[in-house]
């Protein structure tokens, strides 16, 4: 079976993404990319997690052309080798439709600084698309304009959300970053009557991260 442990991989980032609540049903999808043939591994269409096996992934090149593969790929797989195309560091995606995060794409222009973790790891903001039009190149267009090369999330409109990394590791752990903070976002506001709580400092956001990225973790 071709590229049998990425297969695995979309097998088991399905069900830690279940499991961790970012996802439910069959929304959502999943893709990690070769870095050695460029070819794609991305979660089948509109399957339950806990019902797929390596072999319902399916492979695909950076045109979104089957490869190889028993089921139809996600319907969203151009969206997937449209992002992945442009950005070439980026190495897995991960796509849900958590609820706040799809709550703030529904009446922001983005997700402020309203925490203080989501801004070490992913940045001062997470912007939130213009509406596009699901199901066509569109919708990949959406998302690329609101990224930059340093983009770790991007909120859907009226969608849901996401996330980029260099493995699903990285991309699975920035969704529950971003929906947490989503999720204390929706709720400062309704507790604060609608008005905006108070953020993250914006002045000391770049010094913040840059001593987090230098500095967290263990040395290797
Ligand atoms: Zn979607």
């Amino acid at each position: 079976m071709l590229l049998e442990q990425l297969r695995e991989q979309v097998v088991q980032v399905g069900l830690d993404a279940l499991e961790r609540g970012v996802v439910h049903g069959t929304a959502g999808n999943m893709s990690v990319r070769d870095p050695e043939t460029g070819l794609i591994a991305i979660s089948p269409s509109g399957m339950p997690y806990r019902s797929v096996t390596p072999a319902d992934v399916v492979i695909v090149d950076a045109d979104a052309n089957v490869v190889d593969g028993r089921r139809k790929p996600s319907s969203e797989t151009p969206l997937h080798t449209m992002v992945m195309r442009a950005h070439p560091h980026i190495g897995a995606i991960v796509h849900t439709h958590s609820h706040y995060s799809t709550v703030v794409s529904c009446m922001r222009p983005c997700l402020p600084a309203i925490l203080t973790e989501v801004c070490l790891v992913v940045g001062a903001r997470v912007p939130v698309t213009r509406y596009g039009l699901t199901g066509t190149p569109d919708f990949g267009e959406s998302v690329l304009e609101a990224m930059t090369p340093e983009s770790k999330a991007v909120i859907i409109k009226n969608h849901g959300l996401i996330c980029f990394g260099a493995d699903f590791a990285e991309a699975l752990g920035i969704a529950e970053i971003v929906e947490e903070a989503a999720r204390v976002y929706v709720h400062a506001l309704s507790a604060n009557g609608g008005r905006e709580p108070d953020m993250v400092p914006a002045d000391l956001i770049p010094e913040m991260r840059a001593h987090f990225l230098a500095n967290y973790g263990q040395n290797t």
